[in-house]
């Protein structure tokens, strides 16, 4: 049995179906063990001097009726034991997959996505066959394997006794290697994964990998991690050859045992000893007993393996979500948009550094601010907080006066349309990525925001239009329509506070400048903060908060922070001059 919390309420749950499906099992192993004693009796029948032809009908039929209730019954035991493992399977993934939805950042930024893929599909397999065919196994091995000894000790127990011993001393050695078995497995789960992470980084990165000409590179430190996983898988398959070969050796001597001792019984037969249709059947019950024994041996390598893949899914369903709703956290549903932050200082939870120091602004409701500052100064990792993706000290942020941390995570998030740095977008329709936000999306509904930002004309201009699928699967937007496209989704949930984290650096000033004025429009009487390397972005808006090394150094609107803030002139200085020498046409000069 798997004993971790996560997994033992399953045995609970589907008690009946496993109980009905053990019973079944049961009646069916006990059943088919009539069958050698009819075979035995229909041969005996034939060898005396006058058969009885009418009795080698009867248990012809009796035969027959038999396989019928044993067909049957297989597929009963099928359809419950095995239905209930594939039902766990399916409600475990969900359990999984929404338990890795809610775990932090911080989560992610330590574990690779190759490696929780492994935990998707080899671990849960693992698992999926400890409930299924390990159950079946346990019962049908210690059953099956039960009845047929006594069938057999009740035959002949002198006999029995021999057969037995082989047996006992086979068990023994199987506990033992069991433990190593289990560790073996894991091993190779864990290398398994390193080499899922490789993989997928790798695909991931294929155009890097190319223009870099590392395809031969990789392809040696992709073989390390290969070998690395033959090595865990041979190091694996020596154990499970070990104990089948123990099992193969234990039933031979077995078998020559019977053969030879009960040929002799049968040659010098006395009254004790075995005929010739009690030896067929005593036989049967033997070979009826190799599968006993295998499925006991499959049970503990399964077993096993579930035991370690339990315990690397318990380790991942036991990390804690540690971003979440604080005890007393309330939620406000119109929350409009006004930010204060308060005396902040931020330290990643695996830094050693504060990268946000001592940060103190305001933004009033309706305003439209820019975030300033020089790349790695700290503007991603200050909107991420507006976000709560990470954990704060109480009273460092306030949305509309309620502390941030107090508010619900939800209500924060709901209140916020977010165009993230990277863009990320779906494998999925132009019309399912705009409207990600809204509950049945239609064209209708995303058009507006793809105007807005500015990607309409891009859009109508592809085949299928709204209906053309991004990414992987579909077509390669450019770096821009990749941007326009985010902000076409976070305007589609048309929310109280926008944040757009350097979201016009791929487009070009013109287009820039018409998605600005669209905001302007559309946001009037709203929140919107706009991070931007580009003085020209920032210039028209009502405040401006210059950022150094994780600091505040100036807060105002162009006109002010011209006068007095010497870092500010530089940039626009700089700026101007790389706008000039680039002649102004190539925007991508003007970062800072
Ligand atoms: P850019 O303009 O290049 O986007 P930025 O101002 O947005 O830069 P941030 O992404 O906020 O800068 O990064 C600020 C600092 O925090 C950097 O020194 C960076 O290395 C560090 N940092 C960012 N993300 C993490 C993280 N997840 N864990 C630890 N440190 C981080
Ligand atoms: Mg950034």
């Amino acid at each position: 049995m798997l004993l971790g919390k996560h997994f033992r309420r399953y045995y609970a749950k589907y008690a009946l179906y496993f109980l009905v499906g053990v019973f079944v099992l049961i009646a069916v192993d006990w059943i088919q063990l009539d069958i050698p004693k009819l075979v035995g009796g229909i041969i005996d029948t034939l060898k005396s001097t006058s058969p009885n032809i009418t009795q080698i009908e009867q248990s012809i039929i009796r035969i027959g009726v038999l396989a019928l209730f044993i067909t049957i019954g297989r597929f009963l035991w099928r359809y419950t034991i095995f239905g209930a493992s594939r039902r766990i399977e399916y409600e475990l993934r969900n359990v999984m997959f929404s338990h890795a939805t809610k775990l932090s950042q911080s989560f992610y930024s330590q574990e690779k996505v190759g490696g929780l893929m492994t935990y998707f599909i080899n671990d849960l397999e693992a698992i999926r066959m400890s409930f299924g065919p390990g159950i079946l196994m346990l019962v049908d091995g210690l059953m099956l394997g039960g009845f047929a000894l006594y069938r057999m000790f009740n035959l002949n127990s002198r006999l029995t006794l021999y057969a037995v011993i082989p047996m006992v001393f086979m068990t023994i050695a199987l506990v033992f290697i069991r433990k190593t078995i289990s560790k073996r497995f894991k091993d190779r789960q864990d290398s398994f994964e390193r080499l899922s992470d490789f993989t997928q980084e790798n695909f991931s990165g294929i155009t890097v990998i190319k223009a870099f000409v590392r395809e031969i590179k990789e392809a040696i430190l992709f073989n390390d991690r290969n070998m690395d996983l033959y090595d865990k898988n041979i190091r694996f398959m020596k154990y499970i050859i070990i104990v089948n070969i123990l099992i193969g050796i234990a039933l031979n001597i077995v078998i020559l045992v019977i053969i030879v001792l009960g040929s002799l019984s049968v040659i010098n037969a006395t009254s004790s000893d075995l005929t010739a249709g009690q030896l067929t059947e005593y036989l049967s019950y033997f070979f009826t007993l190799i599968w006993p024994t295998m499925a006991l041996s499959q049970f503990i390598n399964i077993q096993s393996q579930a035991r370690a893949s339990a315990t690397r899914l318990e380790k991942f369903l036991n990390h804690p979500l540690d971003v979440k709703n604080s005890e007393d956290a309330y939620d406000v549903s119109d929350l409009k948009g006004t930010l204060k932050v308060d005396h902040l200082t931020f330290k990643y939870p695996d830094g050693d550094q504060p990268i946000l120091l001592d940060v103190s602004f305001e933004i009033h409701r309706g305003e439209m601010v820019g975030i300033l500052g020089r790349t790695g100064s700290g503007k991603s990792s200050l909107v991420d907080l507006f976000l709560r993706t990470y954990n704060l000290e109480p009273g460092m942020i306030y949305l509309d006066g309620h502390d941030i941390m107090k508010l619900s995570v939800k209500s924060v998030r709901q209140s916020m349309g977010y165009v993230p740095q990277d863009n990320f977008l779906f494998s999925d329709t132009i019309t399912n990525n705009i409207g990600f936000a809204l509950e049945s999306p239609t064209k209708d509904d995303v058009i507006e925001p793809a105007k807005l930002s500015d990607v309409y004309d891009n859009i109508m201009e592809f085949k299928d239009q709204f209906e053309t699928i991004l990414g992987e699967r579909g077509v390669t937007v450019s770096g821009g329509q990749k941007q326009r496209i985010s902000i076409a989704r976070a305007l589609a949930k048309d929310p109280e506070i926008l944040i757009l984290d350097d979201s016009v650096s791929a487009v070009d000033t013109k287009t820039e400048e018409a998605i600005i004025k669209n905001l302007h429009r559309i946001r009037k009487g709203r929140t919107t903060i706009f991070i931007a390397h580009r003085i020209s972005t920032v210039k028209k808006m009502d405040k401006i908060i210059l950022l150094d090394q994780g600091k505040v150094v100036a807060i105002g609107n162009h006109a002010t922070l011209m006068k007095t803030s010497p870092l500010y002139q530089d940039m626009v200085k700089r700026q101007t001059l790389e706008n000039l020498v680039e002649g102004g046409a190539n925007h991508e000069g003007l970062q800072g």
